[in-house]
């Protein structure tokens, strides 16, 4: 037998590093295992960095992480085809330190992170792959790697091993998920001058920008697209729940190109090159497809448990404060000398009682709520889209006209029924 650690995390994303990190400052002997070249090398996201969580492992870490932009205004875009309606806010108050968040790059940003776990005392070893958990008398004792004489023990493994979690699927805590449980998204990263960005979308030096975009940017299936600004990049993607990208039989590098191709988005990429072009799988299912995230001898965070919280776009942050209250757990175990379920049941206990588990169960029934009826995306944000063209169009109607006009336009009482019964479900899926 190998090695024996207090500790196995396997999977160096936020949720992987912020456990070793914590284990590790705490005085536990922490084995971080990362199948990627190196940390962030197989790591995908749009990518907005939330301060507060990433403070709560790193205090002050905006001072030499490496960051793209801190973002100090956010634009959400209701699209059709040939229009846009836009909403935002922009906040002098978000640019200062402590800033509220940034763009970052995961590949850069992952490496950086880990490398703050090192620094802890964790041991990183990358280009490991964990093929199984070793499971003796029904406990996790540790794990099998894909290197000569790999197996490596421990009291504690921790799978953090993202939105596949291939090892908790095999110790039977979750099924394999359904196309209506993940979004599969694709992003490219543009190479563009700092200053035309700064000049297109309306910034300056150390400020950054964030577009979400729907509707159309998904040609009306459930999902979104992003636009966001980096130092001398921009980060452009769309995401859709599988099941959708089958039923409408699109691939998603075409939804990719449609967006790009997108009148209201064109002019902010015209004159970039692509740098990059990556796709991975975003877990959506919420609350209801979380399976087992405990068991004796092994905790399960981040991604791989379906932490992501869709209709905010955070993922990041959920991973991060998960990893963070399982070493607390995993601490507490270790100091009782206890590693059963039972014991490291209070890591689920601290999880759902915090904001991450209230914001599960508040958008609980949200992604199959707007899955199950298409209309949001596909009919009322065109229509949105006409009554403002109608508004704003200055012809010699008046006002009052324009409003009977838009009124007419919702369509019949069995129309303007609908329309109300949706608007009603929706507010009880999102309240
Ligand atoms: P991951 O980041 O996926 O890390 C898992 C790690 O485990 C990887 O490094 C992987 O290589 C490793 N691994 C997997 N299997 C094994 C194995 N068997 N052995 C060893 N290593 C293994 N979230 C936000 O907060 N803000 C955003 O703007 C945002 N935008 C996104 C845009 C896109 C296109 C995508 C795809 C996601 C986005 N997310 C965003 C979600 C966010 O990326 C995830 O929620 C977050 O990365 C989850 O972290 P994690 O550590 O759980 O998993």
């Amino acid at each position: 037998m190998s090695e024996k650690f207090d500790c196995i995390v396997v999977g160096a994303g936020p949720a992987g590093i912020s456990c070793a990190h914590e284990l590790a400052k705490g005085g536990a002997k922490v084995l971080l295992l990362e199948r990627g070249e190196y940390p962030g090398s197989k790591n995908v996201m749009g990518g907005v960095l939330y301060r507060k969580m990433m403070e709560d492992v790193v205090p002050d870490f905006w001072k030499e992480a490496p960051l793209e932009r801190p973002i100090v205004e956010q634009r959400f875009m209701m699209m059709d085809k040939e229009s846009a309606v836009t909403v935002g806010y922009k906040g002098m108050e978000w640019g200062k330190e402590p800033y509220n968040n940034f763009t970052v790059l995961r590949a850069k940003f992952d490496q950086w992170f880990a490398e703050k776990a090192v620094q802890q005392g964790a041991v990183l070893i990358c280009e490991t792959v964990v093929l199984e958990c070793i499971v003796e008398n029904g406990k996790v004792v540790g794990v099998r790697t894909d290197r000569p004489n790999g197996e490596v023990y421990a009291d504690v493994v921790v799978l953090a091993d993202g939105v596949n979690s291939l090892l908790a699927q095999s110790l039977g805590f979750h099924k394999e998920y359904k196309p209506d449980e993940v979004a599969l998204a694709t992003m490219e990263i543009l190479k563009l001058d700092k200053g035309v960005i700064e000049d297109r979308f309306n910034l300056e030096d150390n400020q950054g920008c964030t577009i979400e975009l729907f509707g159309d940017a998904t040609k009306g299936i459930l999902g979104t697209g992003f636009l966001y600004t980096n130092k001398d990049t921009l980060s452009i993607g769309v995401g859709t729940l599988l099941s959708g990208l089958i039923k409408h039989k699109i691939k998603p590098y075409e939804l990719l190109e449609y967006v790009k191709n997108h009148p209201m988005i064109r002019p902010y990429i015209q004159g970039s090159e692509p740098q990059e072009y990556l796709a991975h799988l975003i877990p959506e299912g919420g609350f209801n497809s979380m399976g087992r995230i405990v068991g004796d001898g092994v905790i399960v965070i981040g991604d791989a448990s379906q932490l992501v919280n869709a209709i905010h776009r955070e993922g990041s942050n959920l991973a991060m404060t998960s990893g963070r209250l399982a070493a607390e757990t995993i601490l507490t175990a270790k100091a009782a000398g206890d590693f059963t379920e039972n014991m490291l049941g209070l890591y689920r206990t601290r999880l759902m009682s915090g904001f991450v588990g209230q914001d599960m169960q508040k958008y609980k029934d949200s992604t199959h709520h707007f899955d199950k009826f298409p209309q949001y995306f596909d009919e009322y944000i065109p229509m949105m889209n006409r009554a403002m063209s109608q508004m704003f169009t200055v012809d010699g109607t008046s006002k009052w006209d324009k409003q009977k006009k838009i009124w007419k336009d919702l369509g019949g009482t069995k129309e303007k029924m609908k329309l109300a019964r949706d608007m009603y479900r929706a507010w009880r899926v999102i309240k």
